[in-house]
């Protein structure tokens, strides 16, 4: 049997995993994971009112359902964890499915004041991430600022403006809910330091912005303009031209009375974070910028300023170098031909890649399936020499006697029941646990 550690279990790494036991009948496959918790971003990023995309986690399951995949939650893979020179010596391949652990920055002043946070980090709070850590994100903040223009930019403007009734449907963890039912935010400026016609969301997601209960899109006609395709978006690719027509459309009527607003923002690159007299920020200031003609744009020298005691720095997401792989840091990517790793542009035997460590923070989940199967189509065409290698008996059994216990599928599973019985309690549907004491607590509960 070809034996087959898979490193990460969000959607790239189920994808791997089903498209190993899809393609190969004789492989057995243990999808490692440094969570106690399966799906990964479906988990921890899909915001938590997007329940459609968020119900891919039953496909998920059952892959990791599937009797040759093992779930091994709770084992981080790196220092501190095992090694991932030990994986290598367990398994015949290691495919690494690890995403984009951390946020990119935007390298100005102020961007680390208090009150500015990642997107990233409040996504985690509210999405019950057991790492995130309750910052007082909200602290009276009646401005928001969200630097950026794409879907997690949409996605935290969102929840900004959403109201208790709203999200108590949501498995949003308790603490969060009720920071955000309190919260006063009304206006929420999203800014792009490009034009309409190249923002990053998609259409779906800009457009929901407008359904929102008792929430004003607001955008302002003369900075769109600035878009030399703003006139005539037809010639644009077609996410592109909806945007800028469903932007045109609001532009273009009167907007109603709100108790809160989104203001899409254009043509604003941001220079400086400035500090109110508490030391926590109170002010962005942006440069105006015009289109270059190339798709980029060029300063103007005319700045602008918006006040906000929240920051979110929505800019996209970059990969982290794992000990023991090659990485480029220019991309924030493990170097790779077609999955298989390579090492001094020579391929490493038996390590392959998936997912954003392979092929950078884009696309959506959808997009990680070909990707998977690319890189197991190369591994299964490396198989007949993988597998000369002696291997020992259970990965597993020799992974506890070196101290790690991981947590698996029915750990998973007392876990969910726990996240039930919460909710139940609460008077909500699930409501997920937000730390790892209460994490582990729970999946002990299935050995007990
Ligand atoms: P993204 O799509 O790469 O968008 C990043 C945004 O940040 C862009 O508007 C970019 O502008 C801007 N930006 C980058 N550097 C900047 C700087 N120094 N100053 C000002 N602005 C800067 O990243 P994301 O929103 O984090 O999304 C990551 C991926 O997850 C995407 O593929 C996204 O579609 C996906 N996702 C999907 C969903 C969904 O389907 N509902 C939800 C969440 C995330 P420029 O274009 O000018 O660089």
């Amino acid at each position: 049997m070809l034996r087959v550690a898979v490193v990460g279990s969000g959607p790239s790494g189920c994808y791997t995993a089903q498209s190993l036991v899809q393609l190969d009948r004789d492989v057995l496959v243990d999808v490692l994971d440094r969570l106690p918790c399966p799906y990964g971003l479906v988990r921890y990023g899909v915001a938590p009112d997007h329940e459609k995309i968020k119900s891919l986690q039953n496909t998920l399951r059952t892959i990791l359902e599937d009797e040759r995949v093992r779930f091994l939650g709770g084992v981080p893979v790196g220092p501190g964890g095992v090694p991932t020179a030990r994986l290598r010596e367990l398994y015949h391949a290691v495919v690494y499915c690890v995403g984009a652990a951390t946020d990119r920055r935007l390298g100005i002043p102020g961007e680390d004041l208090p009150g500015s946070w990642s997107a990233t980090e409040f996504v985690s709070w509210y999405s019950a991430h057991p790492d995130a850590v309750d910052d007082g994100f909200l602290r009276g903040a009646r401005s928001a600022v969200v630097i950026g223009v794409g879907n997690v930019a949409v996605d935290v403007a969102r929840i900004l403006v959403r109201g208790v009734a709203e999200l108590s449907g949501t498995d949003m963890p308790q603490a969060a809910l009720d920071t955000l039912a309190a919260g006063r935010v009304a206006d929420v400026h999203m800014v792009g330091r490009r034009g309409p016609s190249q923002a990053r969301f998609t259409t779906k997601e800009l457009r929901e912005l407008g359904a929102l209960p008792d929430t004003a899109v607001l955008v302002d006609p003369a900075e769109l303009a600035l878009d030399p395709a703003y006139g005539d978006p037809s010639g644009l690719p077609g996410t592109q031209r909806r945007n800028v027509e469903v932007l045109r459309g609001w532009a273009e009527r009167t907007a109603p009375e709100t108790a809160r607003r989104i203001r899409p923002r254009f043509f604003l690159r941001p220079v400086e974070l400035t500090a109110d007299d508490d030391g926590r920020v109170g002010t962005v200031r942006f440069e105006r910028t015009v289109p270059d003609g190339c798709g980029g744009v060029t300063g103007t020298g005319r700045y602008t300023e918006i006040e906000a005691r929240l920051v979110l720095r929505s800019v996209g997401y970059r990969g982290v170098p794992l000990e023991g792989l090659p990485f480029d840091a220019a991309s924030g990517t493990v170097p790779h031909r077609a999955g298989r790793v390579l090492r001094a542009d020579a391929v490493a035997p038996g390590e392959y890649v998936s997912g954003w460590i392979k092929r950078g923070p884009t696309g959506v989940i959808g997009t990680n399936r070909p990707c998977a199967k690319e890189t197991v189509t190369s591994l299964l065409a490396d198989a007949a020499s993988l597998v000369r290698r002696d291997l020992p008996a259970d990965p597993l059994r020799l992974l506890r006697t070196e101290g790690v216990e991981p947590v698996e599928w029915a750990g998973w599973q007392a876990i969910e029941r726990a996240e039930a019985g919460l909710g139940a309690a609460l008077g909500r549907r699930v409501v997920k646990l937000p730390d790892w004491e209460a994490l582990l607590a729970a999946a002990r509960t299935a050995t007990a």
